[in-house]
């Protein structure tokens, strides 16, 4: 027999203004709510999502789409590939890969842009610019493209 729980994991939810389920009991310190269900602790979050839109396919991540870890509103999460998640997700790596221009405000476009071997972005502009740079400096050759 199922536990039914719904009762239980309601109770430790308030609704914020945005729509926010804001999780009020035990948290996790990355602001994940936890709940213990079926003798197991899981995350509030996840257990929300599986009650309403079925189970989480394999290798997904539960993304929030409002950014608020400790909310569990089924309708604020997705299950997204990990790499989606962390492209999405707030910090320095986000930034970079959210980023459309490089730091001289040329864009980042399929034809400006290439990967440099550890993976990051480089702007084909900046990098005629620096070798044109580099041929004037060294042998006093101008070119046009700088
Ligand atoms: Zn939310
Ligand atoms: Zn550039």
């Amino acid at each position: 027999m199922r536990e039914d729980w719904t009762d239980r994991f309601l109770a430790k939810i308030t609704e914020a203004d945005n729509g926010c389920w804001e999780w009020q009991a035990a948290r996790l310190p990355t602001g994940y709510g936890r709940f213990y269900l079926n003798g197991k602790h899981r995350y509030a979050h996840r257990v929300a999502y599986e009650a309403v839109k079925g189970p989480i396919p394999d290798g997904l991540v539960i993304d929030h789409l409002c950014r608020n870890t400790s909310c569990a509103n089924p309708d604020h999460l997705e299950a997204v590939t990990n790499r989606v998640n962390v492209l999405r997700g707030v910090g320095f790596f986000a930034d970079r890969a959210r980023q459309t221009r490089c730091i001289r405000g040329h864009r980042f476009d399929a034809a400006n842009t290439y990967r440099a071997r550890n993976g990051t972005r480089k702007c084909r502009t900046c990098r005629r610019a620096a070798a044109c740079e580099y041929r004037r400096r060294r042998r006093g050759v101008r070119c046009a493209a700088a």
